[in-house]
């Protein structure tokens, strides 16, 4: 696989390694940000978030505990109920933040979790006994999934527990057996999901509305469209250099690389934990769900979130409101029609953002009518001077 550091970046997957790190930075910091990437095949779309399994940073946990539990706040059955003192007894240790996938023939039981039966002596306390799924596992980390609308349309339970885990932040888990009191647990990860709209299902958010909602940002990949780029994948992803990748896997370069961006990320999050939101911009957020009448308040928390991550980023000392405007689309693609975004675009001077993020062009949607959208913003040409129309000699010489 090649290193995160390495993958060719274009205007149409830019947004996609900015929104990966927006939210590794987020949720090292214990508030999940999730990601939804859609995109034809082929856009790289999962090579990029599997990719970035590389550069994630380290986390301290209990030493041993498969829940992760933070030293400072300890949530798993085990060691919720212990003191500090007790917790210092067991040790720490640095594991890499997880990275997990689901994948789309994984069983209830093995995404949740489920109770050791075997082990099970007292009925009454099952949650000392507890076999974690695959998403308690991933506590303060990351889950993926490929073809999230495919698992949405085939996959209810697990599309159940996923809008438990995505439902606040910390999301909630259930671990249910048979004839046993139900154990609930806190999660805090962030879900990356991948899709193409274009294939069976179709879009997530006609497959299964409230879940797209989850989503706080979704990313629309666009194609490569330069011979330069195409060339680069290209050489990148030939046998010879594939080869050479896996020699040098671990050099000091690639490790260097490496070790640069968790450092990075590490600092992100200790600015985004003190970065705060200016009054006017908080207010300035929500006229705009007031206005344009958005359904959902997550997403305004997520402009709201998205927008702090991304300031921090940029290296600037407070958020300014071109950082709301850039976060926007990401936040409503999948929550609006296409008309109010385009209404809140424009009204929000984002119009300069890049064509990456928006993408508009390859939405099969986006082609239908938009006659509602250039009434607000254009007047009929019988409406207009003549001059405003006619270049005369004359203006033009002047
Ligand atoms: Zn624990």
């Amino acid at each position: 696989m090649i290193p995160f550091g390495s993958l060719e970046r274009y205007e149409g997957n830019e947004a996609l390694f900015q929104i990966v790190m927006m939210s590794i930075v987020s949720s090292y910091s214990g508030e999940p940000l999730h990601l939804h990437a859609e995109g034809l095949r082929g856009t790289g779309k999962t090579t990029i978030m599997r990719a970035a399994r590389d550069i994630m940073p380290r986390i301290k946990r209990i030493k041993d505990c498969i829940y992760n539990c933070d030293p400072r706040q300890p949530h798993c059955p085990e060691h919720r109920h212990m003191n500090q003192t007790e917790i210092a007894a067991l040790g720490t240790e640095e594991i890499p933040m997880p990275f997990l996938e689901i994948s789309h023939s994984a069983k209830v039981g093995t995404v949740a979790g489920s109770i050791d039966l075997a082990k099970l002596t007292d009925v009454s306390q099952p949650e000392a006994h507890l076999l974690p799924g695959i998403i308690p596992q991933a506590h303060r980390g990351i889950i993926f999934i490929d073809e999230i609308n495919r698992l949405a349309d085939t996959s209810p339970e697990i599309t159940d527990i996923l809008l438990d885990v995505m439902g606040n932040k910390p999301g909630h888990l259930q671990i249910e057996e048979a004839g046993l009191p139900a154990v609930d647990i806190q999660v805090s990860v962030s879900v990356w999901a991948a899709s193409n709209p274009d294939e069976d299902p179709g879009p997530l958010e006609e497959v299964r509305r409230q879940l797209s909602d989850r989503f706080d940002l979704l990313c629309y990949m666009g194609r490569p469209d330069s011979v330069e780029i195409l060339a680069d994948i290209l050489k990148e992803n030939s046998y010879m250099n594939r080869m050479n990748q896996a020699g040098i896997k671990d050099d000091s370069r690639g490790k260097y690389q490496q070790q640069h961006y968790q450092q990075e990320l590490i600092n992100w999050a200790e600015q985004y934990q003190q970065f705060p939101m200016p009054d006017f911009l908080r207010s300035y957020i929500a006229r705009l769900y007031l206005k344009h009448n958005l359904e959902s308040i997550r997403a305004i928390e997520a402009i709201q979130q998205a927008a702090l991550l991304y300031a921090v980023m940029q290296g600037r000392k407070e958020v300014l409101i071109n950082d709301v405007n850039r976060v926007i689309p990401l936040a409503l693609k999948h929550r609006v029609d296409a008309d109010t975004l385009l209404r809140v675009i424009n009204e929000t001077n984002s119009r300069g953002s890049r064509e990456g993020i928006l993408s508009f062009k390859n939405r099969q949607k986006d082609s239908t009518d938009k006659s509602d959208y250039f009434q607000h913003t254009a007047r009929p040409i019988k409406d207009m001077h003549r001059g405003e129309l006619v270049n005369t000699e004359k203006t033009l010489t002047l």
